[in-house]
């Protein structure tokens, strides 16, 4: 009998042998259960060993085939490469891949009611709302129907019986719709065209290759990997493209992008999407009938069947990388999982990273750069506002400067944008009386207050309480504080300078979901709100025609703290926040308050001056070996006490492996020092480019023997060192 060997969705180090009876069809990557323990678990088979494979073993049996398409060898291999290199079990990465599951199976089905056009001999009051509600509605289930006509569903019933309603049993989720590549898109500039042709022909050539396209806000990126899409799309029908979005609430305006260029919209993944669409995406992608998915960093491990293009739209942003769990930063997969399926992998960005515009140097990316905005519209003027020499008032947080343009803007009827990338009314509540700083307990982490809820909340670990009347620390009445600015402060800053403006906080406390987030957007687009106040949320994808005036409030905040891409985070984020002004015929400027005018990330603000930027920053890097020219990886160990954990780093130091040029740094505390009440402590691991780290922190795992309480895990490239 052959064999199969199993992987399964659980962190265990090794996949499984099973025999396959006689009779059932498995193939290789086929989706299966089998048992495992008690139960019978889903597995993917890797491969299929030879009958001698079984030889003289008494092996268990495969139980069960799914009616799937097989998982590609090429998937397979992306997930034992992924758990090699960010150092985790390959069932862990396996979990990920099937984080749906449910759509293995066919789609659950409903009962809908339509009408029959024929007359019930008996007409209620009750049966004629349902009979209007159907009419109204079309075909629905029966409990939407009661539901709307606020009757029984007993009246369905009756109204079937009666004739009047035919049942019909359909397919819950339904396929997505068949995305056309041959609508119009935009008229394209010389510019834009040429960077499409370079896509396009390698798109429909064939196998891997990598792109950058490295273009001012909008000067029509997008429109450009349109064109990359609607090629592979066209040249091969079972192709599948994957585009990856940053943020969600970027996601929703996208869509409707893509439905109007496409005629469809694409399958999403993300975090927000309900069970059913979860399942449904899933599903589509498997079969490979999803040919366009757009979604956030968890989508590059859907098991597509055939993954032909791959679009990572802002390739600099953070939010790519995963910190939790399998950690892995979702642009490097891409390029490695693009190479594995032989397909075309474009990165877009304003404002690449260091790492992505090294490699497009060194010749591993084409680089193609867009550097006009199409139509009359500018790149806004950049002005810094020093204010050290003029301040705001005490305990206000714009300055003069700032204040006189909002009100000029203001009064030409155009729209103003601040930009604070701090959430709530303030980041942290003192004690008047006392000093005590008020933090989650157990942690040090602040609480920050925010008045629209009457809260206090950790940002860190989602711990709130209402903002309690004493002083938890000695009781005395009310005299908690809330120091430093966050958007709700500002924005009532706002309110007495321009009682006449109409103002509206954008954060992702006032914009939870895409409803919400469409709303603002919409009233924002539309002209009803003259100043808007948002974190970072505002500062991707959105087209604000009369938005010609850009406020930094505070560009230093995120400057703060040892992280190596601090300065580069801070330029991309500012430039795009700025790039949001003068869009359209008008032009922008965006003014930048800050204490450290000085400071090369500042500077090369004002003067537009990106490569130079990068190029200071390229020359730090490679001075201290710190990524790209060198290779970083953390430990973070957990344990629920501080003296364990620091007891168990010692040990754990003591076992690490020697090896030329690797540096281990630490115990330090970790970036979040305290989580879900567990001490953490981290090592940092540095080596020259050429080192194999992945593997060094393999064996230096291994290695380790922990007791039971205490938790290890591994982060390669790592992105967060507070
Ligand atoms: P980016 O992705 O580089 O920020 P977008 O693709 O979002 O830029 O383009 C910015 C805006 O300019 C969008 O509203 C887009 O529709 C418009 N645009 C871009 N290129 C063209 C073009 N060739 N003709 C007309 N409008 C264009």
């Amino acid at each position: 009998m052959p064999v199969a060997r199993i992987l399964f969705p659980l962190p265990l180090p090794e996949p499984f042998d099973y025999a396959i009876p006689v009779g059932l069809a498995v193939p290789e990557g086929a989706y299966v259960a089998a048992p495992l323990g008690k139960y019978e678990r889903l597995g993917i088979v890797l491969e299929i060993l030879p009958d001698s494979a079984g030889e003289g073993r008494k092996l268990k049996e495969v139980a069960h085939v799914y009616d799937a398409p097989p998982m590609p060898r090429s998937m397979r291999d992306f997930i034992l490469w992924a758990a090699k290199y960010t150092v985790s079990h390959p069932g862990h990465v396996l979990g990920m891949v099937l984080r749906a599951r449910a759509g293995l199976g066919p789609s659950p089905t409903e009962t809908v009611y339509h009408l029959t056009g024929q007359e019930p001999l008996r007409l209620t009051e009750a049966r004629s709302r349902l009979l209007a509600a159907a009419e109204e509605l079309g075909p629905q289930t029966a409990t939407a129907l009661a539901a709307a006509a606020e009757v029984s569903s007993g009246v369905v019933k009756g109204l079937a019986e009666a004739g009047a309603l035919r049942p019909e049993v359909v397919e819950t989720d339904l396929p997505y719709t068949e995305p056309s590549p041959d609508l119009p898109g935009a008229v394209l500039t010389d510019e834009q065209a040429e960077a499409a042709k370079e896509l396009t022909a390698a798109v429909a050539s064939g196998g891997f290759h990598t792109f950058l396209i490295d273009g001012v806000t909008g000067s029509g990126k997008t429109e450009v990997y349109f064109e990359a899409i609607a090629e592979a799309l066209r040249r091969d029908p079972e192709a599948q493209i994957l585009v990856l979005l940053p943020e969600i609430a970027l996601t929703q305006a996208i869509l409707s992008r893509f439905e109007a260029r496409f005629g469809a919209a694409p399958a999403p993944w993300h975090s927000g999407l309900s069970d059913k669409d979860r399942r449904r995406t899933w599903r589509e992608v498997v079969h490979g009938r999803a040919r366009i998915v757009i979604g956030a960093r968890s989508a590059l491990f859907l098991p597509y069947r055939r993954l032909k293009l791959i679009i990572i739209d802002e390739e600099h942003d953070g939010s790519y990388k995963q910190e939790d769990g399998v950690t892995y930063h979702a642009r490097d997969m891409a390029v490695m999982r693009a190479k594995l399926e032989e397909a075309v992998v474009v990165l877009a960005s304003a404002t690449p990273a260091l790492e992505t515009m090294v490699n497009a140097e060194l010749g591993r990316y084409t680089r193609l750069q867009l550097s006009a905005r199409p139509g009359a519209s500018r790149l806004p003027d950049v002005e810094l506002v020093d204010l050290r020499r003029a301040p705001p008032e005490r305990n206000h947080w714009l300055s003069p400067h700032l204040i006189r343009a909002m009100q000029e803007t203001f009064e030409a009827g155009e729209q103003t944008l601040l930009f604070l990338n701090r959430r709530g009314y303030a980041p942290l509540v003192i004690c008047k009386s006392c000093g005590e700083r008020l933090k989650t307990p157990g942690t040090e982490n602040w609480l920050t207050e925010h008045r629209y809820t009457g809260r206090l909340v950790c940002h860190v670990t989602g711990y709130s309480i209402p903002k309690p009347k004493t002083c938890p620390h000695c009781g005395a009445a009310d005299s908690l504080m809330g120091v430093g600015p966050g958007v709700e402060r500002v924005a009532e800053e706002v309110r007495v300078l321009m009682p006449e403006a109409r103002i509206e906080i954008f954060s992702s406390d006032t914009a939870q979901g895409g409803e919400a987030t469409r709303g603002i957007v919409d009233r924002m687009e539309q002209g009803e709100i003259d100043v808007l106040i948002g974190t970072q949320i505002v500062a991707k994808g959105h087209n604000f025609p009369n938005l010609t005036l850009v406020g930094v409030v505070d560009a230093d905040s995120g400057m703060k703290g040892g992280d190596l891409r601090a300065g580069e985070r801070t330029y991309q984020l500012l430039s795009q926040v700025a790039g949001r002004a003068g869009r359209a015929e008008r032009p922008g400027r965006a003014l930048v308050q800050t204490y450290a005018p000085d400071n090369p990330a500042m500077l090369a603000l004002a003067d537009n001056n990106r490569d130079g930027f990068l190029q200071i920053e390229r020359d730090v890097r490679a001075e201290l070996g710190l990524p790209p020219f060198g290779r970083l990886a953390a430990m973070i160990l957990s344990a629920p006490s501080a003296e364990m954990v620091d007891q168990v780093a010692q040990e754990v130091i003591a076992q690490a492996p020697n090896g030329e040029g690797i540096e281990v740094f630490g115990p330090a505390p970790a970036p979040i020092t305290v989580l879900r009440g567990r001490h953490r402590r981290r090592f940092l691991v540095k080596a020259p480019r050429n080192v194999d780290l992945s593997a060094y922190m393999a064996v230096w795992t291994t290695r380790l023997k922990l007791p039971n309480p205490v938790r290890m895990s591994v982060d390669i490239d790592p992105y967060s060192f507070l």
